[in-house]
């Protein structure tokens, strides 16, 4: 059987009803992480997951109850803690670290029968677009080689696009998760912050990140997002209830809103003609499914300034722990307190890693706070505001997640500003705090996927659901 075609939730269905059994299931998706090594996507697969398959299906076997993952195989990314296993950040700096405890994430899976098959290859501390930035080597894309992941969570979308496991969880700070589900043609969700514990996760800014899944489908994306989400006394920024009690159905047609900004900045950037194109074309078609309005979201555009502010120094601050004493690797012939700190961190953090820092600490070093971190607060309230307003006459935004289809791997490398360019359509909703989707539904001349994302309000993932399903059938499975 070729388990890598079905779906998540099908997968589900048929070790449930022992039409195969779980240990099958994952000795397939372990074998197929093994075949398609090249890609590096999966880093490490752990060597229990077939005994943990094994525990299901014998729970299975007597007529236990199990829960609504049981079996299944998930891959997370290695920033996310799982009790005894290695986690990396994909830094060389942590590479013989071992988890003491797990996340909330990976407690919700286990509890939910999920198998945890392995970890996945990432941008240094989720620094980066590319999934270059890494000590394990750069990821590929799923559909050409020499292309990038996209990232920062590139091996856990190309796992999902290639076939090496049905669902992968990473996590999104400014577009993490969205943008390599584009670039790989896969399901990628952004979910309200607050909504998934960041307990257990190596912080990059924590006022932004959030913990969401990658899959195949909607469905899918749908029922392991229900799995993780929740409020949890570890973190006190989760939010209460669930997205299924914040969902209030209409019983009119939903309304998309086609942001001005969005378009303008559309028809400048050179590199974006073909996606623009296609977005046009999408749009058109929705007309008949949806009613569409234009939006005014003034200050959409300086998100990407905004959050290459904010961003650094929240993660200047979280990274002063990875100081060689701790948590990492300590560099050798040191002399005293200060060298230990200096060397270590010289060493151990990788380029990029080191220009955010060094960002971070200028736009808070005293001279300049007011004049960077402040202003950018001021800038995301602004935002905040713009955008509850703009949601007032559409129930989702829609966008396109990326400017393009993936680039070539080292393409831009040496150019940090075209990188941080990538984000430009993601970071609003990180900026705003609110839940966004990347859904495959077009193909550039080069083959290569490009994904539309939707982004609703706070609270508002069945929004998306709901959006992004009947857009889907609009589109009738065909890719535009
Ligand atoms: N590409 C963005 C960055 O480099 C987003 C990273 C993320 O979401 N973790 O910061």
């Amino acid at each position: 059987m070729e388990f890598e075609k079905l779906s998540l939730i099908e997968l589900c269905d048929g070790i449930k009803s022992q039409k195969y059994t779980s240990k099958e299931v994952v000795e397939y998706f372990v074998k197929r992480c093994e075949e398609k090594k090249d890609l590096k996507a999966v880093i490490e697969v752990f060597n229990d997951a077939i005994y943990c398959a094994e525990e299901i299906d014998e729970k299975i076997k007597r007529g236990e109850k199990v829960g609504v993952l049981a079996g299944v195989p998930i891959a997370i990314k290695d920033n996310i803690l799982y009790n005894g296993k290695k986690m990396g950040c994909a830094s060389k700096f942590m590479q013989d670290f071992v988890a003491p405890y797990s996340s909330t994430v990976v407690e919700k899976l286990l509890k939910e029968g999920a198998v945890i098959i392995g970890r996945t290859n990432m941008d240094e501390f989720a620094m980066g677009g590319s999934c270059e930035n890494t000590c394990y080597g750069s990821c590929h894309n799923a559909i050409d080689f020499d292309c990038v992941a996209g990232g920062s969570s590139g091996g856990s979308a190309v796992a999902v696009a290639a076939g090496l496991v049905p669902c992968a969880i990473g996590t999104d700070t400014g577009g993490s998760i969205r943008q390599p589900a584009s670039f790989n043609g896969v399901v990628g969700i952004k979910s309200t912050y607050g909504r998934v514990s960041r307990y257990g996760i190596v912080a990059f800014a924590s006022s932004l990140d959030q913990a969401c899944p990658i899959t195949k489908t909607i469905d899918d994306c749908e029922l392991v997002l229900s799995v993780i989400e929740g409020r949890d006394i570890h973190d006190g920024t989760t939010i209460s209830g669930t997205m299924k009690e914040d969902y209030k159905p209409k019983d009119k047609r939903l309304t998309l809103g086609i942001c001005k900004q969005i378009i303008e900045k559309l028809s400048e950037i050179e590199g974006a003609k073909e996606g623009y194109r296609k977005y046009k074309l999408a749009v058109e078609k929705l007309k008949d499914t949806f009613d569409i309005v234009e939006v005014d979201i003034p200050h959409i555009t300086s998100s990407l300034a905004c959050y290459y502010i904010i961003a650094p120094a929240e993660a200047t601050s979280n990274l002063a722990r990875f100081d060689g004493v701790k948590y990492t690797r300590r560099a050798e012939g040191t002399k005293d307190l200060e060298s230990v700190y200096v060397q270590s961190r010289s060493e151990g953090f990788g380029r990029e890693v080191q220009r955010r820092i060094v960002l971070g600490n200028f736009v808070l070093s005293s001279g300049y706070f007011d004049a960077y971190y402040n202003k950018a607060k001021k800038v995301q309230r602004l935002l905040r505001r713009e955008f509850k307003k703009a949601f007032e006459s559409c129930d989702a935004l829609i966008m396109p997640t990326t400017i393009g289809t993936a680039f070539k791997i080292g393409e831009k490398l040496d150019d940090p500003i075209s990188m941080y360019m990538e984000d430009l359509f993601t970071v609003p909703a990180n900026i705003a705090g609110i839940p966004a989707i990347s859904i495959p539904y077009a193909k550039g001349e080069n083959g290569l996927p490009l994904g539309m994302q939707f982004m609703a309000d706070e609270r508002g993932e069945e929004v998306l659901f709901e959006v992004g399903k009947k857009f889907q059938e609009t589109l009738g499975g065909k890719l535009l």
